[in-house]
């Protein structure tokens, strides 16, 4: 059966805003689970529970403004696991979520997701993300664009000490090499204070 909310929305839509294209009108009825969205952002269909992702993409050439909006709807395989991380539900096994998160959420939104869920649950999935920095690569610079962002949270680079100066040396790059340095240094300057 068609969702009489959403049913109407393709699996991919785009709208250059810039030129006063915008979104089809269901898009409106969908709802964000986060307060301030960024330039990604998650949308849940009221309607079905179907999830989306929305993503501006802010573009500007000399004088035309050419920014657009895009609104993909996820794969049903990928709702389970985006609102387990939503919700912090990683029992009893947060490496298995963190291993269908990787697998079925993209980047751009797993990244959104990890700044967004809550203190514990993060502490909690940093393990994945370290794992993550030894595979070199894009599945590397994800993970760490992902640790940068979150290593000044609470507890964060306490974990990330931790988990970096247990993992297996020598360290697999400089970046890694660097966010280890930033998080001794953060961690310095807590007990300093
Ligand atoms: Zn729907």
């Amino acid at each position: 059966m068609t969702c009489a909310t959403c049913g109407e929305l393709p699996d991919d839509v785009w709208a250059n805003t810039g030129r006063d294209q915008h979104l089809p009108d269901a898009s409106r009825k969908l709802k964000s689970p986060w307060p301030h969205a960024s330039g990604v952002d998650v949308r849940l269909c009221p309607g079905c529970g179907a999830w989306f992702v929305w993503r501006d993409h802010p573009q500007y050439y000399g004088s035309g403004n050419l920014d657009e909006e895009q609104l993909t709807r996820l794969a049903p395989r990928a709702w389970r696991t985006l609102e387990r991380l939503l919700h912090g539900d990683l029992e009893p096994d947060a490496a298995g979520v963190m291993r269908e998160a990787f697998t079925h959420l993209p980047a751009d939104l797993l990244r959104e997701v990890a700044r967004n869920m809550g203190d514990e649950a993060r502490l909690r999935v940093a393990p994945s993300f370290v794992e993550r920095l030894f595979l070199g690569g894009q599945a590397e610079e994800d993970a760490a664009a992902v640790l940068f962002d979150t290593r000044w949270r609470p507890g964060m680079d306490e974990r990330l000490v931790e988990l970096l100066e247990a993992a297996p040396s020598p360290l697999p790059s400089k970046r890694v090499e660097y966010l280890l340095e930033q998080c001794r240094a953060g961690l310095a300057k807590k007990r300093g204070s």
